[in-house]
């Protein structure tokens, strides 16, 4: 069933999040059993596929988050540019590649 493949499994053990379409019986990572079945509404790591955004998409919410304060100052690459910069810079690059490649395909 292609529900199926949305249920979110977490290793009790490892903290492995994981989705497997066949019968779960074991962790991918440590082969434990001990897991158990995430419900979406706490946690979804798979969201960016579930919602079927694109990287602009992507580059462009956590840009809106970083401006209204939803995520500290704090965060910086190796060169200390902070995250807003480092996604300005993404989003842009971004935006001109698909410029470029519409300009060639028209
Ligand atoms: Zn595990």
């Amino acid at each position: 069933m292609k529900e199926d493949i949305k249920i979110q499994y977490e290793c009790v053990d490892c903290l492995n999040y994981f989705r497997l379409s066949s019968p779960i019986k074991f962790c991918a990572e440590c082969k434990s059993e001990n897991i158990r079945v995430v419900d979406k509404a706490d946690y979804n790591d798979f969201i960016i596929e579930d919602l079927n955004l694109t990287e602009l998409q992507v580059l462009n919410i956590v840009s809106v988050w970083y401006i209204n304060g939803m995520i500290p100052d704090i965060l910086q690459n190796s060169n200390g540019c902070e995250l807003d910069e480092i996604v300005d810079d993404l989003f842009f690059n971004k935006l001109e590649e698909e410029k470029l490649i519409r300009s060639i395909k028209l």
